[in-house]
């Protein structure tokens, strides 16, 4: 397996290169909002500490990931009113991972409604700052 590549556009965002619409932070894990979601609230939870996915993440490191992805899933929900949650997460080409810092995928989900194809539309960047802005308030304290 490649080694992790501290040029990937995650990690650009966690040294503060590229500007994204953060919901939710803690001195392990940041989440924001994937710029080209599959459906309305798609966030995005990565490790502060490098990992290219789930097959070189620590134990330790991906705990904080998972309670993170917990929180965010529990307060999607009813924010952006889903009738399910969905978590994904690709390790190594083959799954389809493209961005290759670890990063759990928390989308909402709604009854008949299919998601986009991945990356293929970029939001409209102030309904993006308004979802997150939301979902950060619902966050605080958490
Ligand atoms: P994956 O296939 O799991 O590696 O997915 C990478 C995800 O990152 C895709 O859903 C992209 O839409 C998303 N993405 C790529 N660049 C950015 C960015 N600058 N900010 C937020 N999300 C991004």
């Amino acid at each position: 397996m490649a080694t992790y590549d501290t040029n990937n556009i995650f990690a650009k965002i966690l040294r503060g290169e590229i500007p994204c619409f953060k919901v939710y932070e803690n001195d392990h894990v940041l989440a924001f909002l994937d710029i080209m979601p599959r459906a309305p609230g798609h966030t995005l939870v990565i490790p502060k500490a490098p990992a290219r996915n789930l097959l070189d993440i620590t134990e330790e490191d991906f705990v904080h990931v998972a309670r993170a992805t917990r929180l965010i899933a529990r307060a999607a929900m009813p924010l952006f009113d889903a009738d399910g949650m969905m978590i994904v997460q690709f390790s190594e080409p083959a799954s389809g991972q493209e961005v290759y810092h670890l990063h759990m995928h928390v989308i909402p989900r709604f009854e008949g409604v299919a998601l986009l194809p991945p990356a293929t539309v970029k939001a409209d960047m102030a309904v993006l700052a308004e979802q997150a802005a939301k979902l950060a308030a619902a966050l605080k304290g958490a």
